[in-house]
């Protein structure tokens, strides 16, 4: 059996946090991302991450921790133990793991253990030491297993045996099976008619209750994940079973937490995809720069906010709009590099004040004009684009998305190594405007959050 080390919990433990996807590990140790769309005893229903794939997922076929972990959030494991006992064991590993269930096979060199997570086969080598242990049935077996059992033991052509069945398949909390077999002594003894009815109303209580639990579980596990489409749906479909309160409650929780995670994580995904883009565009030999730019403010932007769309759920409008609430802690800087004299040395005034002073200076600097130097070498804005290596490219085009749509803190220039900012360089008696700066002198960065 595969035991489920710190990484693996570590890494559950991430994607929990970082994520609207989770992992989960199989038996084998196959890792997939995605969703849980629903569970119940015996299956989960699991969609992967790009939603290609529909699984239904038997809880045996997952790792035993994984098993733990989810059903502990999910609420599955029954609360209180069930009056009849098995003679179980708890199998302490060596590498420190615990399994507990009943001995079914014991080999010369593997104990099989059964639970109802399934069975395990553990080498005698790894076993440190056994501990009896008095379980449940339904620690031990899957509901489906308990049925079958159960089925053998009462007398079904009788009444008063399908009584039996259905009030033991109710302590399993199998409430579909245990209503099926309250109808078939209803239909054999119609004398147990009113004994049958109100079971049957009670087992609809219980089922509501439990209804209700597992939405709210799911309301807090999307809540907790950041899935916050889902878990409106989760919160809505008990509406009518909280009181107003509750509801109103549970529904400014959610709004308050959607409202302090996603401006932030739909900025920082925005701007991860947009610089994927900008690098794309960037390596691109065949593109000039008029295209690059027509690419990124729009085929690219757009692409970026569908793809933000689809992974939180949301509009075009209320991405926009979070992106537009976005506090990154520390600001991006991206520079205009030899590309700078495109654009000039002096940009959109920046928000801060310091920035604001940062700016002033460099207006002036934008200001001193060269007058006594002869252009030589004039290059072209296509020309640079043309000579630019990748990195040049990304930089600048970063630079101008930076200006363009976000916060513009401040400026920060660096001497042209040309001309050491002299802007003009000697050619034989002429002074010729340095062909790499083109008078500008300077290198203008872009710093904005
Ligand atoms: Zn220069």
């Amino acid at each position: 059996m595969k035991q489920a080390g710190p990484l693996f919990l570590f890494l559950y433990m991430l994607l929990l946090s970082q994520s609207n996807a989770i992992l989960i590990t199989m038996s084998d140790g196959t890792i997939l991302q995605g969703d849980i769309i629903d569970y119940n005893e015996e299956f989960l229903s699991f969609q992967t991450v790009d939603e290609s794939i529909f699984l239904e997922i038997s809880w045996s076929e997952l790792n035993p921790k994984q098993v733990e972990i989810l059903k502990k959030e999910f609420s599955l494991e029954p609360k209180a133990p069930e009056a009849r006992q098995v003679k179980g064991y708890i199998v302490y590993l060596k590498r420190g793991g615990i399994v507990e269930g009943v001995l079914q096979e014991k080999k010369s060199q593997v104990f099989v253990i059964k639970n109802r997570s399934g069975k395990f086969p553990i080498p005698k080598r790894n076993i440190l030491k056994l501990e009896k242990k008095g379980l449940s049935l339904t620690e031990v077996y899957t509901p489906s297993e308990l049925y079958v059992q159960a089925r053998r033991k009462f007398d079904l052509k009788s009444a008063s045996g399908h009584m039996k069945l259905a009030l033991f398949l109710l302590r399993t909390k199998a409430y579909e099976k245990a209503k099926n077999h309250l109808e078939e002594a209803r239909r054999i003894s119609p004398s147990l008619s009113s004994e049958v009815e109100t079971i049957l109303i009670q087992i609809t209580e219980a089922q509501e209750k439990n209804e209700k639990r597992k939405w709210l579980q799911l309301f807090h596990t999307y809540q907790r994940t950041h899935r916050y489409k889902r878990a409106s749906e989760a919160l809505d479909k008990i509406k009518d079973d909280l009181s107003e309160e509750e509801y109103l409650n549970h529904q400014k929780e959610l709004l308050s937490s959607q409202e302090k995670h996603l401006p932030n994580a739909i900025a920082q995904a925005w701007l991860n995809q947009i610089q994927r883009k900008v690098s794309q565009i960037s390596f691109d030999r065949k593109i000039n720069l008029e295209e690059a730019q027509e690419n990124l403010f729009q085929t690219s932007e757009s692409e970026v906010i569908e793809n933000l769309v689809t992974e939180f759920s949301l509009s075009v409008a209320e991405v926009k709009a979070y992106f537009d609430k976005r506090s990154l802690s520390s600001p991006k800087r991206f520079s205009y590099g030899s590309g700078t004299f495109i654009v000039g040395l002096s940009g959109k005034k920046p928000k801060s004040s310091q920035g604001v002073e940062s700016w002033e200076k460099i207006k002036e600097l934008a200001a001193q004009k060269i007058t006594d130097a002869e252009s030589e070498e004039e290059v072209s804005p296509e020309g640079w684009w043309e000579k630019a290596n990748s990195t040049e490219r990304r930089q600048w085009l970063m630079a101008r998305y930076l200006e363009a749509r976000m916060q513009v803190e401040s400026y920060q220039v660096k001497n042209c190594p040309h001309c050491s900012s002299r802007g003009t360089r000697k050619k034989g008696r002429k002074n010729i405007l340095c062909p790499r700066c083109q008078g500008h002198r300077f290198d203008r960065t872009v710093v904005g959050k």
